[in-house]
């Protein structure tokens, strides 16, 4: 089965549809890794989406606090503002959605999704050293990740502990996973990417072949930036957009 393989879309609806266009036809099922919800300006356009069109999710933070899970004590000032912004508009079928989303891990077809690491949905696996605490506790050959809006990929494979390659500017790189491997790998966020690089990002994964490719997309950022000024969202919010930050 191949899947298109997604994360931390939060509410960025330009973002989003520049990724299935740059995806279509590679594809036969959608998994999400979480946040659909928070930061951006389109939450409902999104998750009416995702209620019709993903195959498996995870939920994320964002998806816990936009529909009342969460306490907000925890979450930074901008964080806090768009998620009230988010509750304030999300219809009750969207609320009630996100709502209900299950904890990772999710585990199918030889994979398994989680947001943040196995062990706790928001733990921030950011450095090597994060992924490598994490490993003695895959239980599946291959996980996948968010959460940190950081595209990458570690691997536990001819018995060394490896960092996989990155795209380097090219905007997809290749991979043929080891079938006795241990991979845990992010797929980067939809619509909010934080590695430096501005553009949506995205994996496709072959559960068959196990083949992985990690991608990313140019899409009309400047679109969702006028969006997020004229909802009133906080500045810093439209202008990493710019920068992948
Ligand atoms: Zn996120």
């Amino acid at each position: 089965m191949r899947y298109l393989i997604v994360s931390d879309l939060h509410s960025n609806w330009e973002a989003l549809q520049a990724v299935l266009e740059s995806a279509r036809g590679h594809y036969d099922r959608i998994a999400c890794c979480g946040d659909l919800a928070g930061y951006g300006p389109d939450p409902n356009p999104v998750i009416d989406w995702a209620r019709k069109h993903l195959d498996l999710v995870v939920r994320g933070n964002h998806d816990r606090a936009c529909s009342g899970l969460e306490n907000l004590e925890w979450f930074n000032p901008v964080a806090r503002v768009a998620t009230i912004w988010t509750m304030a508009r999300l219809t009750q079928d969207n609320f009630n959605y996100l709502r209900q989303l299950t904890p990772g891990p999710l585990k199918v077809d030889g994979f398994q999704l989680v947001h943040g690491s196995p062990l706790d949905e928001d733990e921030y696996v950011i450095t090597g050293t994060d992924a490598r605490n994490v490993f003695e506790y895959l239980d599946m050959n291959v996980s996948f990740f968010g959460h940190t809006h950081l595209q990458c990929g570690y691997a536990y494979a001819n018995g060394t502990f490896q960092i996989m390659a990155g795209n380097d500017g090219h905007g997809e790189v290749w991979h043929r996973l080891d079938p006795e491997g241990i991979y845990l790998i992010n797929t980067g966020s939809v619509g909010q990417p934080r590695d430096g690089d501005p553009r949506a990002a995205y994996a496709l994964f072959d559960s068959e072949t196990l083949e992985l490719v990690q991608r990313r997309v140019r899409y009309d950022y400047e679109t969702t930036q006028r969006k997020i000024g004229a909802a009133g969202l906080p500045d810093i919010l439209a202008s990493r957009l710019a920068i992948g930050r």
